[in-house]
């Protein structure tokens, strides 16, 4: 990797006019050359160090389990099993990540490859060691002894015997293909093993079998994924039957001989389609005359509707099935509609219909899979395969699940059902008495949604130019959460955009930690918003090691003097990834394990979406914004207003709609032999207050979250919204920038990281045990 002097361009200058403003923060630069007090992370290794690197962390490792392995059954003690274990951990950590998050951003493909391959060399090496029953024994002797230690060394102790051992975990990229989640093996990686989860405490038979039924699991995965991501299965549309789409939207999609549209079925085709979508395809409903026919058989027997109301519906779905069958559908999904009631509305329907019935061949893997998931979880005593996932997570058991989902479910019906005859009303006025679908739930929301807010996403961005918005999000941690910032100048990185900042305590100027900012895109760079974690803090023979994050985004460039502008759901990311930050560094825990982002995944997003509350807050909004021209001029009072009511517009609906899949997740994986197509069909309705299942779909064949680490543990993203909602609404509403409170936040939630019990952090924080309460409360305020 090469290195590179940093521009000497404060990434944070602002003109003489944000001096008027709050935001104006200023950032001493500290000399501190090219050493990092107290880091351990490399930044600017070449591709031959990154591998020397790598194989002296396999052997010192190596080198510490064969140690821990031969000490005698009774001769255990901390200092010879558990001290070494995590004095290892806490030292190596940094230097495994020096190998590996050069992938993610080095400018050189010859560092980014030598970084992939110590990548893989540091796996294989992991994967031998969670098989070492010599060390597992002896760590269980220690653990059977009941030694005496501080209730953060027996939860490591306890940790290390039983934890779990994540399998490959995959995120969405940009193009809506499911791979593997290079954020999370970054932040994972630790050389420590977690034994009885990988079922060392079991017979060897029993062990082989549970090896053979990992691999499978594994296999069907990589093929439920791959079947989605291969689909290239598309729509061929006139441009009439794609009225209300914006022009560059039409201008952006590839044509067929035919000049026909192709709408290929990836949600950034489908989602425009199913929210803008007018297509009065057929007749003007307002008049009852004949505006457009698509269809090439086509006026005579549509104009019979005129006529013959009944015969001419019967006519139009035979039109319709022939086109869909022979004329428009170029893609392996043989289709065909089955319906001939749809008149208006039906390319939206014609679109959700195809997306929802990819991938047929998915459904017998989903089954397949979900067999094997019961029978490695029953191995390892398990009665089910939810119970085994959600064991080591804050909820502790699938039941505590379902009974999460179905209390929010059931509070939000009430708003659920005036949202939905709010839009069941729109839709009769706009295509008369024809049945309200879920394939009409996203275009009526958004017609309400421009009748009701005024909010034009082109005029919020004008108020975020990227160097304000940083700014003010950096003011407001350090003066919520008491913390200092200040860019370190002359710091080694691997890119003149890159800038890395300390952070202190305000009260006591203690060095906190560091975090690296690369923020711009650039060719090779991962293409995706996350933090990872470089060096977690620990405190380990009377030293501590502070925590070191670096924070990669995708933002683009000033150009030509103008300030790259964020929109609006980028600020949102870049305050919920900076509490990420903020969480990383804030953290006290004395082992490396508790510390960085490796924590229970029901609670690692809590803090992160606590902060994302302050974009929707005016005091707040007004401290990160300001008109791009002119930035002493914030964004107004009515815009902040509109942003506001436009998160909770339709979110009791939206919300169950998730919930449906959090239930069908949660059921699959609870119970023995589900017939997975007969539950979605039952489960909707009775989630989505009457709406039917869309005839002819299978959402169970393309629900990629069934596939990549996420199975039994969908419902984490609503668990962790809750209770950032209930913390956000209980402590901080009434006082954004509340010191006092920040500091408690900082201390009691952010500090102890993985060292204690989550309901207890959060309950020692509330002052009560965390309640749904304010999560549903909160959108049917805005009602
Ligand atoms: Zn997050």
């Amino acid at each position: 990797m090469a290195k590179q002097k940093k521009d000497r361009t404060n990434l944070l200058a602002l003109t003489g006019a944000a001096a008027l403003l709050a935001v104006a923060v200023s950032f001493a630069a500290s000399a501190i050359n090219s050493h990092i007090r107290g880091s351990n992370v490399r930044v600017s290794l070449s591709a031959a160090e990154i591998l020397r690197l790598a194989d002296r962390v396999i052997a010192k490792s190596k080198q510490v389990h064969d140690a821990i392995a031969s000490v005698p059954l009774d001769k255990v003690m901390y200092a010879n099993v558990i001290l070494p274990m995590e004095e290892l951990e806490a030292q190596q950590f940094p230097l495994v990540q020096s190998c590996i998050f050069p992938k993610l951003v080095s400018t050189s493909e010859d560092v980014r490859k030598a970084s992939a391959e110590a990548e893989r060399r540091i796996d294989a090496h992991v994967s031998i060691c969670s098989k070492r029953e010599d060390v597992y024994l002896v760590i269980k002797a220690f653990a059977a002894r009941g030694e005496w230690m501080s209730p953060e060394a027996k939860r490591y102790t306890q940790f290390l015997v039983q934890l779990f051992n994540e399998v490959s975990v995959f995120v969405l990229g940009d193009e809506g293909c499911w791979r593997v989640g290079e954020e999370e093996e970054a932040e994972s990686y630790s050389i420590l093993l977690d034994f009885e989860r990988n079922g060392l405490n079991l017979t060897l038979t029993k062990r082989e079998e549970l090896q053979r039924l990992r691999a499978e699991i594994e296999e069907l995965c990589m093929r439920y994924i791959r079947n989605l991501n291969d689909d290239s299965s598309y729509l061929l549309l006139n441009e009439m039957d794609l009225v209300g789409l914006p022009p560059e939207f039409l201008k952006s999609l590839n044509k067929a001989d035919n000049d026909k549209h192709k709408i290929v079925l990836r949600s950034h085709h489908v989602s425009p389609v199913l929210e803008l979508c007018k297509c009065r395809n057929f007749f003007d409903t307002s008049d009852g005359k004949l505006t457009y026919c698509p269809c090439r058989w086509e006026l005579g027997i549509c104009c019979l509707r005129i006529q013959v109301e009944n015969l001419a519906i019967l006519a139009l779905g035979l039109c319709l099935t022939y086109r869909a069958s022979s004329e428009n559908i170029e893609s392996p999904v043989i289709f065909s509609v089955p319906q001939f009631l749809v008149l208006v509305g039906l390319t939206r329907r014609l679109v959700a219909v195809a997306y929802g019935r990819r991938c047929q061949v998915n459904l017998s893997i989903l089954e397949k899979l979900v067999q094997l998931r019961h029978k490695f979880a029953r191995l390892l005593g398990y009665s089910n395969y939810a119970e085994y996932a959600v064991d080591v997570r804050m909820a502790k058991s699938s039941s505590k699940v379902f009974e999460f989902l179905e209390d929010i479910s059931a509070s939000l019906s009430d708003l659920a059902s005036r949202e939905l005859t709010l839009l069941k009303d729109l839709k009769k006025k706009e295509e008369g008495d024809f049945p309200f679908g879920v394939e009409d739930l996203q275009y009526y929301a958004k017609m309400v949604e421009e009748q009701q807010f005024d909010l034009d996403f082109g005029v919020v961005k004008e108020y975020f130019p990227v160097n304000l918005v940083l700014s003010g999000i950096f003011k407001i941690c350090q003066d919520l959460f008491g913390l200092r910032f200040e860019e370190v100048a002359d710091a080694e990185v691997w890119h003149c955009d890159v800038h890395l900042f300390s952070v202190f305590d305000l009260g006591s100027g203690e060095l906190l930690g560091y975090f690296y900012l690369d923020m711009y895109s650039r060719e090779g760079k991962y293409g995706h918003t996350c933090v990872v974690a470089l060096q977690n803090g620990s405190f380990c023979n009377g030293t501590r090691q502070i925590p070191v994050a670096l924070f990669i985004s995708q933002l683009r460039k000033e150009v030509g003097g103008h300030p790259g502008l964020l929109r609006f759901s980028e600020v949102v990311n870049l305050f919920h990834e900076f509490g990420h930050v903020v969480h990383h560094i804030c953290n006290r825990a004395s082992f490396a394990r508790f510390s960085g982002l490796r924590l229970d995944p029901d609670f690692v997003e809590i803090p992160a979406q606590v902060l994302e509350n302050w974009c929707y807050e005016s005091l707040s909004l007004k401290l990160i914004s300001g008109f791009h021209q002119d930035i002493t001029k914030p964004i107004k009072d009515e815009l902040c207003d509109s942003l506001k009511r436009w998160r909770f517009s339709f979110s009791a609906l939206k919300l169950k709609q998730e919930i449906l899949y959090c239930l069908f997740d949660q059921i699959i994986h609870s119970t023995e032999n589900v017939d997975i197509v007969g539950l979605f069909k039952h489960l909707h309705p009775k989630v989505m207050l009457g709406l039917p299942m869309l005839e002819g779909t299978n959402p169970a064949s393309c629900f990629p979250r069934s596939a990549i680490g996420y199975e039994a543990a969908c419902y984490s993203r609503i668990w962790s919204e809750v209770f950032a909602a209930d913390i956000f609404a209980t402590k901080f509403h009434d006082g954004l920038l509340n010191q006092y409170t920040g500091m408690q936040f900082r201390n009691k939630v952010l500090a102890p990281g993985g060292a204690k019990d989550p309901v207890e952090i959060l309950s020692d924080f509330l002052g009560r045990e965390p309640s749904i309460q304010a999560f549903v409360d909160r959108g049917a305020d805005f009602s």
